[in-house]
């Protein structure tokens, strides 16, 4: 017998803590297999919340939500690593929650991340936690600047950041993120790598440990927010592919995740692979495999968290690309183009009902398919064009 998640027919619910679109999807593909999905999240119409009468629109901050929440949930996940590993604690006796507490406690503090990768002979940047301005002057003077001054926990999409070229700036960098007596923030320092790409890998593991290993993908970046997601990786030989799948799973194993896993990876200008970062969840580079793959990230992982067998990760076509649609403005969520940009007959266009957009927001994505990377990418870019706001 594989799973008992069927067995009764019982209705089984998924609970999700966090209502955007990487919840959305997530209950896209619950609902695909005939789950039932819950939503918390403290906000009315999330994008995810909005599919379900078992949305908690007051989050889980208010006891009583979290706890009417649970109850109806069977299998607990979660689409956001910044929730405090604390109150997944609180469930975990009453209910199976993926990724757990501990996976969670290795991964949100980016210098505790960086060590736990390490002592799994996981190769990284030089890195160090710098605890004062004196210390930040010490990386520098050891390590060479420029190097990349880091937030140890709740950084994103590069907020948290900052490339620092000589010890004045480290010390304003050290200075701005610190100051805030509200938000204690840890500091750590990081050699800076001089990198040909940015590659990315999907892992799905089950409860059994059994993996689910996507293409090796290059992820590419402005601003420091994701703009196109190439599948497969082009420009790149075999092994470094297949070096970049092995980091993956070590990686995910060394954090013996559950669920599906994102991880990030420097491709040097010395063709070497050194390890950026794992997303406990569904991750934006993922979201070609929705139309690209056999089986989606949200399918795997929702069956990786039912201890389900997985489904293959392999891409059904030759390449695919993905474009994140940004927010151009603040106002409404829905690009006034809309409708021409469905003219684009080859390009699949997911908008994720956020009710606002601001600059910089993911509002949604594009993917196409093609014969080669390039052919998915002339697509994207010709339906990128009749994107307006
Ligand atoms: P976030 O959690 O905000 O996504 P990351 O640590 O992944 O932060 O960094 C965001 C981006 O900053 C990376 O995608 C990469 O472009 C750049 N970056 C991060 N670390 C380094 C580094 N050590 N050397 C060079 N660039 C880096």
């Amino acid at each position: 017998m594989l799973s008992s998640i069927y067995h009764d027919n019982q209705p089984v619910t998924i609970g999700i803590l966090g209502g955007g679109q990487l919840a959305k999807m997530s209950a896209q593909a619950a609902y695909r297999l005939g789950l039932r999905v819950a939503v918390i999240e403290p906000a009315e119409n999330s994008p995810a919340g909005m599919m379900t009468k078992a949305d908690f629109p007051l989050g889980w901050y208010d006891s009583t939500e979290l706890e009417r929440f649970v109850e109806v949930s069977d299998i607990i996940t979660l689409e956001n690593e910044f929730i405090a590993p604390e109150i997944l604690d609180g469930m975990t006796d009453k209910r199976l929650v993926f990724p757990t507490p501990d996976t969670l406690r290795q991964v949100q503090d980016k210098f505790i991340q960086k060590q736990t990768m390490q002592r799994a002979g996981i190769p990284v940047p030089v890195f160090a936690a710098i605890n004062s301005v004196e210390e930040a002057y010490t990386f520098g003077k050891e390590h060479g600047y420029p190097y990349v001054m880091k937030t140890r926990t709740l950084g994103y999409d590069g907020y948290g950041n900052a490339t620092v070229g000589r010890d004045n700036q480290a010390m304003v960098a050290f200075m701005r993120f610190t100051s805030d007596p509200d938000v204690p923030r840890q500091m750590m320092a990081e050699k800076f790598v001089k990198f040909r790409k940015e590659l990315a890998v999907m892992v799905a593991r089950n409860r059994r440990g059994e993996t689910a290993v996507y293409p090796c993908v290059e992820t590419v970046q402005e601003n420091h927010i994701c703009r196109y997601v190439l599948a497969p990786a082009p420009d790149i030989d075999d092994g470094i592919r297949k070096k970049a799948q092995e980091i993956a799973v070590a990686a995910v194993e060394a954090v013996e995740g559950v669920g599906v896993f994102g991880v990030e990876m420097f491709l040097t200008d010395t063709d070497k692979l050194l390890y950026n970062e794992i997303a406990p969840r569904p991750h934006n580079s993922g979201h070609y495999t929705i139309e690209g793959c056999y089986t989606s990230q949200f399918e795997n992982h929702i069956r990786a968290i039912c201890n389900l067998p997985l489904g293959s990760p392999d891409l059904i076509v030759p390449a695919a690309v993905m474009a994140n649609v940004l927010g151009k403005r603040i106002g409404s969520g829905v690009p006034d183009t809309v409708v021409g940009l469905m003219r684009h007959g080859r390009v699949s266009f997911h908008l994720y009902g956020k009710a606002t957009s601001r600059v910089g927001r993911k509002m949604g994505h594009l993917t196409a398919l093609g014969a080669s990377v390039q052919e998915a990418l002339a697509l994207v870019k010709a339906a990128e064009e009749d994107l307006l706001w």
